[in-house]
């Protein structure tokens, strides 16, 4: 399998060391990873793919409004690196191929945050976690808040490195989340068939957790068109007429994403500070 592009509109390619996984939570229901799997290679078992360790070459800085960004590097679409399935000595050859690449940032989420806290602890207890490591949880409601504690107990312990919270697929309240010590919280309704619909005000709980602890937001999609609050005053007989609408009155202002990605006529698009410090150590290295 090649990388590369995505349509994840906070990453700008994909890598995939391992694929398959087994469900842990709610938020694994309807998970795209195991359908896409299932459908087109015949399984979702684990796998580790070793030959895959040298793709991280190819993970060039990119340019964006004319300045130099690290790549985004979305680890494991297709799975999760923290199952207990991959072993401590596979991990450890995925994060020297990541250190291989400093110029990229790897984003790597879980649902196994007990997990990444264990290993976080051995192999960063006296280095503190790469700059260009970046972790994160899946919190899909409030009743998996939990997972936010191994980040910030990670952090209480190895010292201070880019920590995110991904509500996604959004399918309850998430009222009750403590995003203390949060860098980036990333929102998303489910896509696909059968996707569960997310709320308006879930979302909107989100965005206020995240701006009561200061932390950027990137609010990635309503999932589908017919789960986006605006679908009530679009007009048109079939699904095609009634996107174009919202599109046409500048209502939907990113269309492009899975049933849109506008909240209250805005778009919010937000990346931690870390970004921006990545791409100014880019600039400085090439002047
Ligand atoms: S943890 Fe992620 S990849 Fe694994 S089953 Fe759940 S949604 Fe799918």
């Amino acid at each position: 399998m090649t990388v590369f592009s995505t349509q994840i509109s906070c990453a700008d390619s994909t890598w995939n060391p391992t694929v398959g996984c087994t469900k842990v939570s709610p938020g694994c229901d309807r998970c795209y990873a195991e359908a896409i799997a299932r459908r087109f290679f015949g399984g979702f078992d684990l796998t580790l793919h070793p030959e895959r360790l040298t793709q991280v070459k190819r993970f060039k800085p990119i340019e964006r409004d004319g300045r130099l960004y690290p790549r985004l590097v979305f680890v494991n679409s297709m799975s999760d690196l923290w199952h207990r399935g991959i072993t401590d000595a596979f991990l450890d050859r995925v994060f020297e191929a990541i250190a291989s690449r400093p110029d990229a940032i790897f984003q790597i989420l879980t649902k196994r945050p007990d997990r990444m806290l264990a290993y976080g602890l051995a192999r960063w207890g006296g280095s503190g976690v790469p700059a260009n490591v970046w972790l994160g949880v899946s919190v899909e409601d409030n009743r998996v808040r939990g997972r936010i504690d191994a980040l910030r107990r990670l952090k209480a312990a190895v010292g201070e490195f880019t920590a995110y919270v991904n509500c996604e697929p959004l399918i309850g309240p998430v009222n009750r989340l403590d995003l203390t010590g949060i860098d980036w919280v990333l929102i998303g309704g489910e896509s696909g068939s059968g996707a569960r619909p997310v709320q308006a005000d879930w979302v909107r709980q989100a965005i206020a957790g995240a701006r009561g602890t200061g932390a950027p937001v990137w609010f990635k999609q309503w999932g589908r068109w017919q789960h986006n609050p605006l679908w009530s005053i679009a007009e048109g007989r079939t699904v095609r007429e009634r996107r174009a609408d919202l599109i046409d009155r500048g209502l939907e202002r990113m269309p492009r994403e899975h049933g849109g990605a506008t909240l209250d006529g805005a778009v919010i698009q937000q990346f931690p500070a870390s970004y921006y410090a990545a791409a100014d150590r880019l600039a400085k290295a090439a002047a």
